[in-house]
């Protein structure tokens, strides 16, 4: 077999250059004649979305074939837990090998900034190691079974507002604090096959255009060696691309600008080692899936792949409240169902990331229940008549279960969020619910932290973000406590959206003013005193954990974490460097690591971590460790660290 440099060296200049951009909306080019196959991409990052016929289209529009749809990175990534996201991404990579998908296009490890961002249900969290350690397990996973990952969508894209010609202007230091951090473990950790290059500008100069983000980082100093790929549609300059190490153009079959890159070949404008490094990239690409999908033979799972949609959604959802310890309900309780979501849950995101499933599970078909009000319309609003009908129903129940949460027209792809509020209806349903009956239970799906003014009214609240496929069961699996809930959140909940950091600035005027710096998500409630109505890393469980006996050693932290409730469970311990406020400014604490760990009831584990210089470091021309004098925390949210 000849490698891709020897190919390459046979190659004319025009199919080179052809090569490096796509056939059409999906499709890589075939050049047999140089034993060069095609690769056929898709989306997405929980779930694919290949459009096999009909147009293509990024927005989710025309249908695509059906596959499992798992639960949204914002669901995934609340469960902390790095083997399960790993087996996720390795079950959508033997989906495509079935399907003969070559690349998936995700996962997505941008940060969430601000919690209007229309695709924040798409990325892991407002905590750049957090989303790049997920973002490493997902494409470890999925790239273990000879399937490409194209790791999106570098960098700062983290809004979606003006996204094709907005600027993303920011310091260095918070840049690469934070922009960059999530990436650089994602690439790093995970290998990824391929990175694709974002939409927005960084800095004034278009991320396919940008040598220091797409040679000088990415591969000389994080070692990357896959190939860069343009997001739909992102690419601005095909010769300073080649120059940059943009490699190829997506979608392709416009030959943007081929003709001009040829001629500045010829001229001594562009290095023709620019576009050689390119073709070979590409070639190394398509050629690894392809044997992959040549030797798979297995039947996909699909029961398989639903069970594990269906853990996933269970381990991901987050109990944000439990008053009087009402859940885990008695699976022969009489329960009232309320919300249209009931029977039709928001399963998964809109835009590139929509998902055409199997089948769903419905929370209304996984209850033992005897009535049903509908509460709302599918926008989330309601009349007096529907507001009756919820009283009544929820009146004569042992428990009620209101399913609620942002309609599919509030959160997308292409837009973002004008507030974060829920529906009015929505919340006179809810209100309404919990007037007749104080065993209410509020059941949320959303991609994104909403404001929640029911908080006080209702008994018990569980966000279960987009559960994917499986979400009824999952909601069933949580509140009858077959499941005992353990998912924390990987972002802050304001109480209201004034409340953070980016309120003032976020999604005014064309350009992304970034000017909270490196105060993002807790890193800014902390510092500036601002009380959070769910801090980063909090959730409830059915069952109870103490740490205690915190002894170090070097730079090794161990401390023991007890299950003393009633109930088997699983626990994040989460473990924070507190740092010293002298002279640079900086968040008061920051992330170090995380373990997760499954203990039965009355049982102890001793959990060991290990911090390193960059916990220590900031940014300045390079991460430099600062001296003096730290605190390393422990315990079980943000702000809930008993040991120190
Ligand atoms: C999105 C990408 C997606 C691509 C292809 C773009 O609009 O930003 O995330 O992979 O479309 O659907």
């Amino acid at each position: 077999m000849r490698t891709a440099e020897e190919i390459v060296r046979g190659m004319t200049l025009e199919h080179k250059i052809a090569l490096c951009s796509g056939a059409n909306f999906w499709k890589t080019k075939g050049f047999p004649e140089y034993g060069i196959p095609d690769m056929f991409m898709c989306d997405g990052s929980h779930g694919l979305r290949k459009q096999e016929t009909g147009g293509g289209d990024m927005l989710g529009v025309h249908e695509s074939r059906p596959a499992t749809c798992y639960p949204s990175e914002v669901t995934m990534s609340c469960s902390w837990d790095e083997e399960l996201i790993a087996e996720i991404g390795r079950m959508i990579g033997e989906e495509a090998l079935c399907q003969g998908v070559g690349m998936v296009l995700g996962p997505g490890a941008n940060l969430k900034r601000n919690p209007l961002c229309g695709r924040n249900f798409e990325y892991f969290s407002e905590d750049p190691f957090l989303s790049g350690k997920l973002a490493a397990a997902y494409i470890k996973g999925m790239e273990s079974c000879g399937i490409s990952c194209c790791l999106k969508h570098f960098a700062a894209n983290s809004q979606e507002k003006y996204r094709f010609n907005s600027d993303s202007v920011m310091d260095e230091r918070t840049l690469r604090e934070m922009y960059l951090s999530a990436f650089e473990t994602a690439v790093k950790e995970g290998d990824p096959s391929a990175v694709m290059c974002a939409y927005p500008k960084v800095n004034g100069v278009h991320c396919s255009d940008s040598r220091m983000l797409l040679t000088d980082i990415l591969r000389n100093e994080w070692g990357f060696s896959g190939a860069v790929v343009t997001d739909w549609g992102a690419m601005n300059d095909r010769i300073l691309a080649f120059e940059a190490g943009c490699d190829l153009n997506m979608p392709g079959g416009s030959a943007f600008m081929e003709k001009k890159a040829q001629l500045a070949v010829r001229s001594g404008e562009l290095d023709e080692g620019c576009v050689d490094r390119s073709a070979e990239r590409i070639i190394r690409l398509v050629t690894r899936s392809d044997r992959s999908i040549d030797e798979y033979r297995e039947d996909f799972d699909t029961a398989a792949a639903h069970a594990l949609a269906r853990r996933a959604a269970a381990e991901g959802a987050v109990l944000l409240k439990n008053g009087g310890g009402l859940l885990p309900l008695d699976e022969s309780a009489e329960i009232a169902v309320i919300g249209y979501m009931a029977k039709h849950m928001r399963y998964g995101g809109s835009g590139s990331s929509h998902v055409n499933p199997y089948r769903v599970s419905q929370p209304v078909s996984s209850f033992r229940s005897s009535v049903y009000a509908e509460g709302c319309d599918a926008k989330g609003n309601t009349d007096a008549q529907r507001l009756r009908e919820v009283s009544g129903a929820a009146a004569g129940a042992d428990a009620v279960l209101v399913f609620c949460g942002l309609p599919d027209s509030s959160e997308s792809e292409g837009f973002d969020r004008s507030d974060m509020k829920l529906p009015q209806g929505q919340l006179d349903m809810i209100e309404a619910a919990c007037e007749a009956n104080p065993n209410t239970v509020v059941i949320l799906f959303a991609g994104g932290a909403v404001e929640c003014p029911f908080m006080d009214s209702a008994a018990a609240v569980l966000y279960m973000g987009l559960p994917g496929q499986a979400g009824g069961e999952a909601a069933a699996d949580l509140i009858y406590g077959r499941t005992v809930p353990s998912g924390k959140l990987t972002e802050t909940w304001p109480f209201e959206y004034a409340d953070c950091a980016s309120s003032g600035c976020y999604g005014e005027g064309k350009d992304a003013l970034y000017l909270e710096g490196v105060y993002v998500g807790y890193r800014y409630y902390d510092r500036a005193g601002v009380e959070p109505r769910f801090p980063f890393g909090f959730g409830l469980s059915y069952t109870k954990f103490e740490y205690s006996d915190l002894e170090r050693n070097g730079d090794s932290f161990t401390f023991t974490v007890s299950n003393t409730g009633d109930f088997d469970g699983a626990e994040t311990a989460q473990i924070y460097v507190e740092n010293p406020q002298t002279g640079i400014h900086r968040p008061a604490k920051e992330l170090a690591t995380f373990r997760r760990v499954f203990l039965k009831k009355g049982e102890s584990a001793r959990i060991t971590a290990v911090l390193s210089d960059r916990n220590f470091s900031v940014w300045d021309g390079r991460f430099v460790p600062v001296r003096g004098d730290y605190r390393v925390l422990v315990g079980g949210s943000s702000r809930d660290l008993p040991l120190s």
